[in-house]
């Protein structure tokens, strides 16, 4: 029998509530790290440490409460995490944090791997930005921050008619401008792989956005089976060429002429692969511990088909009609005031139907 294991995990959001619900029905038990008393998370460990993230004395505290550190979202600090390593094994690597946190290094890792991306470039100056759009024959780009971007924000749409440095002037530290993709869709590859180098994976899944935050998350996905493949193995590949242990998410385009470009990695469980706590034998979020504990991860092996539908701020308070529904399963964060864009909650519908 493989040892028990107390895992920490950094950051206290509904990814760690629902790793650590997964974990508790493993027999395995969670300390939540975040800065933030009261979290979702938190409320369903028994310990939490609440302290900033450059608390160096806290962080070595936290880790001596447990055997194994992982984490739930990217924007941790590196050097916190290099504080963890110190003291306890963090999986994933801050390797993967580090390509991650910024697109430079993010797109540059994946074009190295021979993963396609859309073009890109780092926004230098108005000249320069404007001969990489001659060169790429188009009138606009995407411009990004370089870190912490996340559901569309840090993000313009720039066309070379603007001046580059009003419309970039609400974006700070280093920008990348990409070309804008035509895409038909937008699917994403969850990928777990473990200590002993065995690897799954989850989908690829049809991601719907709205306002750029996701809205609908479609399992099977309609693809054909040539794309499909193809979508896992760029995921496999990066775990691959990664050395992971854990579990990461490839976040891709469909382009309409039927290329894959990978868009985004987290290095994390994903709002996409929510739909495998109800419609497969194993969820994200338990072969993400089962990696990070030392126990192998196991085939997803899907139940049945499934659509997750994301509860945004004052969706919630349609919730009441979900709760009786057959095949309507009910996840609620714990979280109590619902701003706008805020992830409340989301159901996950077996065998939808075009009513769900
Ligand atoms: P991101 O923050 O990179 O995940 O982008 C958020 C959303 O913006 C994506 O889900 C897409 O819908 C859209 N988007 C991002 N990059 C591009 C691009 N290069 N071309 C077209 N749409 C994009």
């Amino acid at each position: 029998m493989t040892p028990k294991k107390t895992i920490g995990i950094v950051g206290g959001g509904q990814l760690g509530r629902m790793s650590a619900l997964a974990a508790a029905r493993l027999g395995l038990n969670c300390v939540i790290y975040t800065p933030e008393s009261g979290s979702p998370a938190s409320q369903v460990c028994d310990q939490t440490v609440v302290a900033p993230y450059d608390d160096a004395v806290s962080l070595k505290r936290f880790a001596s409460m447990v055997d194994v550190i992982t984490y739930e979202f990217e924007n941790i600090p590196v050097e916190t995490i290099e504080i963890l390593k110190q003291e306890k094994p963090v999986y994933p690597d801050s390797n993967l944090l580090d390509i991650s946190q910024d697109r430079i290094s993010e797109k540059s890792f994946l074009n190295d791997i021979g993963i396609p991306t859309a073009r890109w470039v780092k926004v230098e100056d108005e000249e320069k930005l404007h001969a990489t759009l001659e060169e790429w024959e188009s009138e606009a780009c995407i411009i990004k921050t370089c870190r912490f971007g996340y559901d569309g924000k840090g993000q313009i749409k720039y066309n070379k008619s603007q001046k580059l440095s009003v419309a970039i002037e609400n974006l700070h530290g280093d920008l990348i401008a990409e070309e804008i993709v035509d895409f038909s869709d937008e699917l994403s590859v969850i990928t777990a792989r473990d200590y002993g180098k065995n690897i799954v994976s989850y989908g690829p899944m049809l991601n719907i956005h709205k306002n750029h935050i996701l809205h609908k998350t479609i399992t099977p996905a309609p693809f054909a089976q040539d794309i499909a493949d193809q979508a896992i193995e760029m995921a496999e590949k990066l775990a691959e060429k990664l050395d992971l242990t854990g579990l990461l998410t490839l976040e891709l385009f469909l382009t309409r002429d039927g290329r894959l470009l990978a868009n985004e990695i987290a290095p994390r469980t994903h709002n996409s692969g929510h739909w495998s706590i109800d419609a497969c034998a194993v969820s994200q979020f338990e072969n993400h511990i089962r990696a990070v504990a030392g126990q192998p991860v196991a085939p997803p092996a899907p139940i049945c088909p499934s659509e997750m539908l994301n509860l945004i701020g004052d969706d919630i308070n349609t919730i009441d009609r979900y709760l009786t529904q057959s095949g309507a399963c009910v996840h609620l964060y714990g979280k109590d005031s619902a701003k706008p864009g805020r992830k409340m909650g989301h159901i996950t519908f077996l065998n939808p139907t075009n009513e769900d």
